[in-house]
């Protein structure tokens, strides 16, 4: 389906950081605009003054830029329909509500807390059905209201419901239709007392000024969605399609929170995922493409994303899906692009290897390249590769984990061991120290020794990496050099006996 038309929002409020399911709501209105050709827009909502913050802000469009969600209008790139903070367009919302006032769409309420509550309690009193505002000021003579608000009454801008209004039935792409009854939609307030539209009224001005055709976002709104429906008819602005998505829970069935470990996109990005991989995993929270396929690259999702596919049902938030798709795509790169990539940056940052990744490579392109082909199977987060790369960097002065010395080194037979390889690896030249010579002059030995093998490259790995948890000898020892080992191998002789 192709549909130039398409034009959806996302609208974060930057009262925190970026939530996964922020993160989740914005990935599918990225995917959809993409599926369908259409503009993908990014919207602050930051009307809520005490708890919106500009660094929140910057987090935010931070977090979606490591998404590799490019927006089409929004912050920082502009747009037609901006500005596109809300802070910024009060006197948009003051026209819409002046003229829904004008139009008789909307009146003013004097209304005190005190008159709200004592109302609302005896609505309960005498079991009213309808608990709302009892439309105390619907009826007061506008020529009367304004003279009012000219005096300097304190007072609310509330909409008003037809009374005739019927069922709301919104019709979602995700629920299908949902039915709420109009009577219990009282005349909400639109605009506050102190000058500020309400999230309800802001919204629509700004989805209706915008051209939103799609609104996709959390089921945490869809009970929302009713009033702002409202908002749209006496705007006279067409309804957009909405499409409300599930929650996204732990593992223990509750709202996804603190609880269950790391909530913010960033953190994720800290701890050494990768981009492709965390939007794989969070598109499938709730959406799939055929039912079956976990891997859903980037490119594939911008073209088949669809909300037909797209699930009521909460989704479950499981880290260890997340670390499984992670896996799939570290295994996916190649040599030199896991080197360039995660490698290398990660050395660098680990303070193992000089300030420049690009340099830094390019001096040993073929060193890294094996190194990295080694240590992609085994590591799921970036950030693995510095404690499985560190032996490689402690030159002479390597430290050996005293649990791993004792249980392998401190046993008999174990000098036995490094001095037969002392003697076998020494016979190899410079020009012979590659992986499969060095596993070629190694794999005799344990028989001829009458040892087992365990025992033998226990010895020698701890010997020569420090631990037991390096990656394979061989590689090991070709990445390490033929001095080093030999040195290493040497140093380890008191320790073994
Ligand atoms: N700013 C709202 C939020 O962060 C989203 C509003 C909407 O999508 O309509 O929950």
């Amino acid at each position: 389906m192709s549909d130039k038309h398409v034009r959806v929002r996302f609208a974060p409020s930057p009262t925190g950081k970026l939530h996964v399911g922020g993160a989740r709501t914005a990935i599918y209105n990225w995917a959809f605009a993409r599926a369908n050709d259409g503009v993908f827009i990014l919207r602050i909502d930051d009307t809520d003054p005490t708890r919106s913050t500009e660094e929140n802000t910057q987090v935010i469009l931070r977090a979606l830029r490591w998404l590799g969600l490019d927006w089409d209008e929004g912050p920082e790139v502009g747009g037609d329909v901006g500005p596109y903070k809300q802070t910024e367009r009060l006197d948009l919302y003051r026209q819409a509500a002046q003229r829904l006032w004008d139009e008789g769409r909307a009146y003013p309420c004097f209304c005190t807390p005190e008159q709200l509550a004592a109302d609302k309690k005896a609505a309960q009193a005498r079991k009213d059905p309808f608990q709302g505002y009892q439309r105390r000021c619907r009826d007061i003579d506008p020529a009367e209201a304004r003279r009012r608000v000219d005096a300097g009454e304190p007072y609310v801008l509330r909409i008003k419901v037809p009374l005739d209004r019927g069922d709301v039935v919104v019709h979602d792409a995700v629920h299908g239709d949902v039915t709420f009854n109009a009577r219990e939609l009282d005349d909400f307030v639109i605009f506050r007392s102190d000058g500020t539209p309400t999230y309800n009224f802001a919204t629509v001005v700004d989805d209706a000024l915008m051209g939103i055709t799609h609104v996709i976002r959390g089921d945490d709104h869809l009970s929302n969605t009713p009033r702002q429906v409202m908002v749209y008819e006496a705007l006279g602005a067409p309804v957009p399609t909405f499409a409300h998505i599930s929650m996204i829970l732990g593992a223990d069935g509750k709202k996804l929170s603190k609880r269950h470990g790391a909530t913010n996109v960033e953190e994720y990005r800290d701890a050494g995922y990768l981009s492709d991989a965390f939007v794989n995993y969070l598109a499938l929270l709730g959406w799939s493409l055929d039912g079956d396929t976990t891997i859903v690259p980037r490119d594939v999702l911008a073209s088949t994303f669809s909300l037909d596919h797209v699930s009521k049902n909460p989704a479950t938030f499981d880290p260890k899906k997340l670390d499984w798709v992670q896996g799939q795509y570290l295994q996916a790169m190649s040599d030199e692009t896991f080197s360039r990539q995660v490698l290398v940056p990660q050395l660098v940052a680990a303070g193992l290897e000089g300030a420049c990744v690009r340099e830094a490579y390019e001096a040993r392109p073929a060193w890294f390249d094996l190194l990295s082909s080694v240590l992609k199977p085994r590591c799921t987060l970036a950030p693995d590769v510095v404690e499985k790369a560190r032996f490689l960097y402690a030159g002479d002065e390597l430290e050996l984990d005293e649990a791993s010395v004792a249980r392998n080194l401190a046993k008999e037979g174990a000098r036995a061991s490094l001095e037969a390889a002392l003697e076998a690896l020494g016979a190899l030249g410079d020009d012979a120290w590659d992986a499969a010579s060095l596993d070629a002059a190694l794999e005799p030995l344990p028989e001829r020794l009458g040892t087992t093998k365990r025992k033998f490259y226990g010895a020698l790995r701890v010997a020569v990496c420090g631990n037991q948890v390096s990656p394979p000898l061989g590689a090991s020892l070709e990445l390490l050099g033929r001095a080093l080992t030999l040195g290493r191998l040497r140093r380890a002789l008191p320790l073994a006996r």
